[in-house]
């Protein structure tokens, strides 16, 4: 019997905001844990059940700016024309030490940066099934007024239209087949 050839390596998981990619990332991690799941660093205010440390690392803009400073982010973004986000470097690069499959979800604009800085990264870029399926989730989460859904789906327009730069494209219809595949792609 062939055994599966571990790709190990950083996989930056992307696509529009509302396609589900926490979710599915959520899931990979929780059948997954073996792998290495960056938590990111954010200035956006916890949302009800989000955890410090767990979900992101909730900052100051302060002290988001002095890790800019101190070269601490491997990339980092203002999302949505509003709040910084960005990825902890040392952490990353300690886990491709560790010869850990690497997870990143993060935006366009971080994984441009990413692919910039690692070049041997791999950009996997989620899409959804249909347009119309993208509002209707984005609407059906309910975690955002009608102005900051408007801008969610004002980058999400744009975010689609970079699907060319994607190393691997897979459409986000049934969230198990995503995952499936996810798992299938970095051979976990
Ligand atoms: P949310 O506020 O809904 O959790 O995330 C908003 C957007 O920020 C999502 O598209 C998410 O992928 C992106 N994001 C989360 N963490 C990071 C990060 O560390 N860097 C960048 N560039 N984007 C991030």
């Amino acid at each position: 019997m062939l055994s599966r050839v571990s790709k190990s390596g950083v996989w930056v998981i992307s696509g529009p905001s509302g396609v589900g990619k926490g979710t599915v990332c959520q899931r990979l991690r929780a059948a997954h844990p073996e792998a290495f799941y960056s938590v990111s660093m954010t200035t956006r205010p916890p949302r009800p059940g989000e955890v410090d440390g767990l979900h992101y690392r909730f900052v100051s803009v302060e002290q988001f700016r002095d890790l800019i400073e101190k070269g601490e982010l491997l990339e980092w973004a203002v999302v949505h024309g509003t709040n910084y986000y960005g990825t902890p470097r040392q952490a990353v690069l300690d886990a491709v030490d560790d010869g850990r499959q690497v997870v990143l979800e993060i935006d366009l604009q971080g994984a441009r940066q990413v692919k910039q800085n690692l070049p041997e990264a791999k950009l996997v870029f989620l899409t959804p099934p249909s347009w119309d399926e993208l509002v209707h989730r984005l609407e059906g989460r309910g975690t955002e007024d009608a102005d900051t859904q408007q801008r969610r789906l004002a980058t999400a327009k744009i975010e689609l239209d970079a699907i060319a730069e994607a190393d691997h494209v897979l459409e986000n219809a049934d969230l198990e087949d995503t995952v499936r595949s996810l798992v299938s792609l970095l051979g976990l």
